[in-house]
């Protein structure tokens, strides 16, 4: 799914990190989604589509979830490891996130929660869901996701999980996810897609890389029909305020606090810190367009 407005359509189809990004600041959403851009290496020229390597915190994070998978679905260590070191053939180069390391948080995984897993039955591996969420305008919503984990306990109650790896190591890393609009969404998708069960919570799976050993939580996240009518008012809200960037095109630039989010420089600073009359050159010069699509992930 690209998402996105959608002129001719008249749609705009939102995932959590489109949204995230608007919320973040318009011009990074105008940036990455409108436009497509994203920091080219050095040595590429400016081409109208090119696909770039991936992040080592993403192909890490892929290679993980395909080995949870596997320890979910075939409850098989080894199968699992040898399919982490199959998709993460090609690592780049990195001090924490190594093929090593990944075993390493694999085996810890399993000795952790395999005996807890055993009373789940699993229902559904990464379902993907899209659907519409209201109307802004003339203009229909969609909201989408990929929800990692349907399990279903013993006494038939509903469980949505989703797997988290994170190297950020603070007190506030498990209660902050209890306001996670990603999560909220995933639990309205579900009920939005599946008439016949409903979920209230979901269980954030988190496996965290300390700089020397690694550490395993999970976290209960529960939101009753209010709650997800607040997050669906939210975004609703949210879409209008994209229409109106778009309708004037005034994207404004929200700096400086999400010009350091994570202690990282925006990938577009040096984009917003060139006049803007000479933004077209630094565009050819330092990005190449690839457009944001949830179904290349
Ligand atoms: S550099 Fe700052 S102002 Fe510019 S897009 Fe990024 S977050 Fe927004």
């Amino acid at each position: 799914m690209k998402t996105g407005i959608d002129h001719d359509a008249k749609t705009i189809k939102l995932d959590n990190y489109t949204l995230s990004t608007f919320r973040e600041c318009p011009q990074k959403y105008a940036y990455r989604i409108k436009e497509g851009l994203i920091a080219q290496p050095e040595g590429y020229g400016f081409t109208e589509e090119k696909s770039l390597p991936m992040p080592v915190e993403l192909s890490f994070g892929i290679a993980i979830h395909k080995a949870l998978d596997t320890l979910f679905n075939e409850q098989n260590l080894d199968l699992a490891i040898a399919r982490f070191l199959e998709v993460f053939a090609d690592p780049p180069e990195d001090k924490k996130r190594t093929p090593g390391r990944g075993v390493e948080v694999i085996e810890g995984y399993w000795d952790r929660w395999y005996e807890a897993d055993r009373k789940y039955d699993r229902v559904q591996s990464e379902l993907s869901f899209i659907a519409p969420l209201g109307a802004i305008n003339d203009y229909e919503v969609y909201y989408g996701g990929l929800i990692d984990k349907v399990l279903r306990s013993e006494d038939g109650e509903i469980i949505l999980m989703d797997h988290k790896t994170s190297s950020w190591e603070s007190q506030y890393l498990v209660p902050a996810y209890a306001l996670s609009n990603q999560f909220r969404g995933y639990i309205w998708g579900f009920n939005t897609i599946s008439p016949t069960e409903s979920a209230d919570h979901l269980l954030v799976d988190i496996l965290l890389l300390k700089p020397k050993n690694n550490d395993y939580f999970r976290s209960d996240i529960k939101a009753d029909p209010s709650m997800i009518d607040e997050w669906k008012a939210g975004i609703l809200q949210t879409a209008q305020m994209m229409l109106l960037c778009d309708q004037t095109d005034i994207w404004p630039l929200y700096g400086k606090e999400p010009c350091t989010n994570w202690n990282r420089l925006c990938t577009y600073f040096q984009l917003c810190d060139t006049e803007p009359s000479r933004r077209n050159a630094a565009r050819n010069m330092l990005y190449t367009i690839d457009h944001w699509d949830t179904d290349k992930r």
